[in-house]
């Protein structure tokens, strides 16, 4: 047996174990394990500091989930897109293929929580129908390998996946969706990576959301998946008291970029059943995102992103820059809210999308005002009409 696996057995995980190690009473901590299964590996546990701090705060279930009864079990209408049980296929030409449904722990905020930890919903026996539906989709270029988390399979089995996509023609990249270099870095092994960078191109996604989870231990693991040549990036998800201030953030991202780690989205926290208390107003993404910008190396900046609930998909949100046009001109503001202008070239062909004209129409009309600013050739300040900033958005 490995060292990650024999790790994984000694993790906290039942409600008797709540109960002993954490003060539960039993039937709250029955009810808690029946919610979403509970596990944590002694290795991610020994980063909790004191009770309740971002660490506790993702593994550790907490009663008030118990209380958000009216979410939804499948906020992102997954199922809606799935024509075959392991295969997502929402985009036109990349699918979400889960593997397994076993996590080295489980996160209390996991979007996926009614099939994570299930095996009867997500198991070995639904793989080979996931390869048949992308071997019959000749428009299927990008596989997202997910879970539960996919380095829960033994490497024997994982590598019979990547054969399996590597002889389909038309899979042009495939990535690899992991918390494993942030929750148990030591299943990251030699040995997994030599057979990984057999089937390049290989991405990794990986998802750490707190400072404090970059340890050298998950420091070594991202560098072992660099050094065969795996570009790996980061999804953190924003939450209430784990990581909803611009200053955590931007550690965080600093560090991740340290371990050769390239951000890649902030996610708003899904409306997921049992995760209510960990949404945060969409105002204090997009303060993150400006306080990060212009601060920091652009390497460091994620997409900021909302999964649109009931399948629209990742939208990014940004702080507002173009505050408006005067004449020809567009009116800027940089990350030190110093306005400037930009002569615009003339374009007669940009035309607006339907949906969106008729949107700005209805919902448009009376929300310009008139600004002054300083004209800084000429040492004035001129009137300009600008546009309101949506609500929600950064505008000081
Ligand atoms: S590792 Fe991912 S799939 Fe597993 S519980 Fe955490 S968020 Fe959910």
């Amino acid at each position: 047996m490995e060292l990650w696996q024999e790790m994984l057995r000694q993790s906290v995980d039942s409600a008797k174990d709540l109960v002993e190690r954490f003060g539960f009473d039993t039937e709250t901590a029955e009810k808690l394990n029946k919610l979403f299964h509970i596990r944590i590996n002694p290795y991610y546990l020994s980063l909790i500091r004191y009770p309740n701090d971002p660490i506790w705060r993702q593994c550790i279930p907490d009663a008030i989930e118990l209380q958000d009864e009216k979410a939804p079990e499948d906020p992102l209408n997954e199922e809606a897109d799935s024509p075959v049980p392991s295969i997502t296929h929402r985009y036109p030409d990349r699918v979400l293929f889960l593997i397994t449904s076993q996590c080295s722990m489980y996160c209390r905020f996991c979007t996926r929580k009614r099939k994570v930890s299930d095996s009867t919903k997500i198991n070995a026996k639904f793989i080979q129908r996931g390869l048949e539906y992308i071997a019959a989709h000749p428009e299927i270029r990008d596989v997202i390998i997910s879970g539960g988390d996919p380095l829960m399979v033994t490497d024997y089995a994982l590598e019979k996946v990547l054969a399996g996509l590597r002889e389909i023609p038309h899979v042009e990249i495939i990535r690899l969706g992991t918390k494993m270099p942030c929750v148990l870095p030591q299943r990251i092994t030699t040995k997994l990576c030599r057979m990984l960078k057999k089937y390049h191109p290989l991405y990794v996604n990986t998802h750490f959301n707190h400072p404090w989870e970059c340890t050298p231990e998950a420091e070594r693991a991202c560098n072992m998946l660099a050094d065969v040549g795996i570009p790996v990036g980061n999804q953190a998800v924003l939450m209430k008291g784990v990581n909803d201030s611009a200053d955590v953030m931007l550690e965080l991202h600093r560090k991740l970029l340290k371990m050769r780690v390239r951000p890649y989205y902030i996610y708003q926290a899904d409306l997921t059943k049992g995760t209510n208390h960990f949404r945060t107003p969409v105002r204090v993404g997009l303060e993150i995102m400006d306080k990060l910008r212009g601060h920091t190396s652009g390497l460091a900046i994620p997409y900021y992103v909302i999964d649109a609930p009931g399948g629209g998909g990742k939208i990014p949100l940004l702080p507002q820059y173009v505050l408006g046009r005067n004449g020809k001109d567009i009116l800027l503001r940089n990350y030190k809210y110093e306005i400037y202008t930009y002569p615009d070239v003339e374009d007669a062909t940009v035309e607006q999308h339907p949906v969106e004209r008729k949107y700005m129409r209805k919902h448009q009309n009376g929300r310009r005002k008139s600004v002054s600013v300083p004209n800084s050739a000429e040492g004035t300040e001129e009137k300009v009409l600008v546009e309101q900033a949506p609500v929600g958005q950064v505008v000081k």
